[in-house]
């Protein structure tokens, strides 16, 4: 998280969606937004969340959403042509999640 940034439990509705903080977009559709991770922990590293606020993937209701963010994932990867070099697509939960708004990180490249 940034420093400048007050720490938060939700980053994403309080900073990113209501566009206090400006984030570089990669994709955008009416209910997912993609961009590159604030603090990227690999040399590529993107974020990929649901508009709406949905805590963590067990609080997922209705799962056209996650087939939707694979979709945005998928035209990434191949944008990028990342599946012929490597990538990565992690969701935390519980304790291993520091915003409380589901995410999911798309990483590829060398970790920083
Ligand atoms: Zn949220």
């Amino acid at each position: 998280m940034n420093k400048e940034v007050p720490s938060t439990e939700d980053f994403y509705c309080d900073f990113v969606l209501n566009n206090k903080i400006k984030v570089e977009r990669v994709k955008e559709t009416d209910n997912i937004l993609a961009f590159h991770h604030t603090k990227p922990s690999y040399t590529y590293h993107i974020v990929i969340i649901p508009k709406q606020h949905i805590t963590q993937l067990v609080d997922v209701d209705n799962m056209d959403i996650i087939k939707e963010i694979f979709e945005v994932a998928k035209e990434i990867i191949l944008g990028n042509s990342l599946h012929q070099k490597n990538y990565k697509i992690i969701t935390n939960g519980g304790e291993h999640q520091d915003s409380k708004h589901l995410h999911f990180h798309l990483v590829s490249g060398d970790k920083l």
